[in-house]
């Protein structure tokens, strides 16, 4: 088990100005390549720097293509030798996680997700080449949202869904969500139909559910299973765009509010400690104190995990930014 925790400083937005830049990377090394540090003032005190380490920081610059080609692509590889690679993206609502997940309309903004499923249609076809017709790759995705502790499947229309949500349960050791779609999806083309079906979906529900959808952890998994005549080769691809990290007790009383934030804080927080007891290689991890670690079996099979903590660079996310660099401080 491995994993790799980054951060990515997203670029200004257009109502947001270079003097309240306040976020900064740095190199930890004159030798090394690229930069490993994220450097923030003392709320308190501008003068005092913290400074906060990581496999790798991606400064505001950073296209879409060389984050993919940096930390995703690589996992493609052990994908097909049959491991298990789930990547998250942590940070406060406007940082920037949906970007690098989903990301935006034009080949060039495409985030993580879509680059992902179309380096793996490529690999399927040459494994299915390779093999001379011998072996055959079946991909098939799950497409879901946590909100409050309750599993919505997005491939539900939002006014079939109950309340309730979908039940989980386990099954021979394995936690699986009861009643879950799973489509197959064997070209980029249709799984981008599935996507952009599922995500309106997660757009209506939280209109309807009086949520924005910044609340909700929205999690995609995609199957790969391997036939060949000698045998079946597993695995799953999960990418997670979790709740903002934001602490609404700070600024909102509302009551639904306060209920959404104790259940993001609570996942977060189990989130947060099995990434560390992963990266720590200790060998009792607590996944299954949150749902969505015990869906996930975070940790419970060999495989690679990338947790990419986005950061906005200036001055109004101060607070916020410092528990995300703290937060993500605790999973090394
Ligand atoms: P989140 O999902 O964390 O709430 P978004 O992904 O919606 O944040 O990003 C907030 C805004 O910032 C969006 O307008 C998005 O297009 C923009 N944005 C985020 N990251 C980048 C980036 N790397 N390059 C350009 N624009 C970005
Ligand atoms: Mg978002």
């Amino acid at each position: 088990m491995s994993v790799r925790v980054v951060a990515r400083i997203r670029p200004l937005l257009k109502n947001e100005i270079d003097k309240d830049v306040i976020v900064t990377a740095a190199s930890n090394n004159e030798s090394t390549k690229g930069s490993q540090i994220v450097r923030i003032p003392n709320p308190k005190n501008d003068a005092e720097l913290y400074s906060f380490q990581f496999n790798s920081v991606y400064e505001q610059e950073t296209t879409q293509q060389e984050l993919f080609d940096n930390e995703v692509s690589p996992t493609v590889k052990h994908l097909f030798n049959g491991l298990d690679v789930t990547l998250f993206a942590y940070g406060v609502t406007g940082t920037g996680k949906t970007h690098t997940m989903r990301g935006g309309k034009t080949l060039a903004d495409r985030g993580v997700i879509p680059r992902l499923l179309s380096a793996i249609y490529r690999r399927c076809r040459k494994v299915e080449k390779d093999s001379q017709g011998d072996s055959k790759v079946e991909v098939a995705m799950s497409y879901y949202e946590i909100y409050n502790d309750r599993v919505y499947d997005l491939f539900e229309a939002p006014e079939k869904r109950t309340a309730a949500g979908l039940p989980i349960r386990d099954n021979g050791g394995k936690t699986v969500v009861v009643g879950l779609t799973e489509r197959p999806c064997m070209t980029l083309k249709e799984f981008e139909q599935l996507y952009d079906q599922a995500n309106v979906n997660r757009s209506t529900s939280a209109t309807k559910l009086n949520a924005h959808s910044s609340r909700s952890h929205a999690i995609l998994c995609v199957k790969i299973t391997q036939i060949s005549e000698e045998h079946t080769l597993v695995s799953t691809a999960s990418a997670i765009d979790l709740a903002g990290s934001e602490d609404n007790r700070r600024t909102d009383n509302n009551k639904e509010r306060l209920v959404e934030s104790s259940s993001i804080n609570k996942s977060l927080f189990v989130l947060a400690q099995c990434v560390e007891a992963i990266s720590k290689k200790q060998a009792r991890i607590p996944y299954r104190e949150s749902k969505m670690t015990r869906i996930l079996s975070l940790g419970q099979n060999d495989g690679i995990t990338v947790m990419i903590l986005n950061l906005a660079p200036v001055k109004s996310y101060h607070l916020d930014t410092l528990s995300s660099l703290n937060f993500a401080n605790r999973t090394k």
